[in-house]
């Protein structure tokens, strides 16, 4: 399938790994060019590099942390007008709400609420003033089935998700939808560090840990950042222009709801 977005622009955040680098790289498969951003240079610039030689396309990385007022600022200074922008940053730490206190949670609100919103705010005005945008944002399957140790980003990535509800309605008539992909477990760096510290809590060894998250999962699997990418570029794609405000799950089935 065509997706019809050759030639777009797109501005995808905390790309040099995971699930951020495989929306960039399915993207950029569809002749999209990509500004990529993260906090650390020689990951991003291989990951750029790497997106080239793969695609062709022109890539553009920017160095800086995109839950900062400059890393937002350089990477729209890199990419002002993107027809696609890609939220997407590190989750927060897992823990017991006991002990987070209100530095914790301003941490968590800035990096998976808050910045999205503004870079939300920042783009999408000049995507309705040319009549196109696709906006996704990397949330959660917590969202849905809240994870009891993910506390601060059940809360944070909630209140983003309250929000697009509300504004992906007032977009969509000029041509600009909101959505969010909400992954399960895949095959990640961020995945492996989760299990490293369930270990810990659990005392079984990590690799006993990974099977047994593997072996609960319908699929049987975790997801491959592909899959993810994927379903980012088809969301970006012109076919994708009647569907807004909704929270796509890809958890291999785990959220076990009718609906
Ligand atoms: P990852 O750790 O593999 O990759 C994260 C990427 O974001 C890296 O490129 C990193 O450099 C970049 N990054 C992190 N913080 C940044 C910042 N402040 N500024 C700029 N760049 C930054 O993580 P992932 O698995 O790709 O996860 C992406 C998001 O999806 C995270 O918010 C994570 O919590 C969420 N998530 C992931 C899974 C999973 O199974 N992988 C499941 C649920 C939710």
């Amino acid at each position: 399938m065509d997706l019809g977005i050759a030639g777009r622009k797109a501005l995808v955040c905390a790309a040099s790994r995971g699930l951020g680098k495989a929306c960039a790289l399915a993207l950029a498969r569809e002749g999209v060019s990509v500004t990529i951003t993260a906090r650390t240079r020689d990951v991003l610039e291989r990951t750029a590099e790497e997106i080239r030689q793969a695609t062709g396309v022109e890539v553009t990385p920017v160095v800086g942390d995109i839950t900062t007022d400059e890393g937002r600022q350089a990477a729209l200074d890199a990419c002002p007008e993107p027809d696609i922008l890609i939220n997407n940053a590190g989750g927060p730490p897992p823990g017991d709400f006991r002990n987070w206190g209100r530095d914790e949670w301003i941490g968590a609100v800035e990096g998976n609420m808050l910045t999205p919103i503004l870079l939300i705010k920042a783009t999408v005005d000049g995507m309705i003033a040319r009549g196109f945008g696709r906006i996704v944002n990397i949330t959660s399957s917590a969202v849905k089935a809240p994870i009891p140790v993910l506390g601060l980003s059940n809360g944070a990535r909630s209140g983003l998700t309250g929000f697009v509800a509300g504004i992906a309605r007032e977009t969509i008539a000029h041509n600009v939808t909101i959505n969010n992909l909400l992954p399960g477990p895949f095959e990640t760096d961020r995945l492996r560090a989760t299990f490293e510290a369930s270990a810990k809590r659990s005392g079984r060894p990590v690799e006993e840990e990974v099977e047994h998250r593997r072996r609960s999962n319908p699929a049987r699997r975790f997801g491959r950042p592909e899959e993810f990418g994927a379903a980012c570029a088809f969301l970006c794609s012109v076919h994708a222009g009647y569907m807004t405000g909704q929270n796509i799950l890809l958890d291999g089935g785990a959220y076990p709801g009718t609906f």
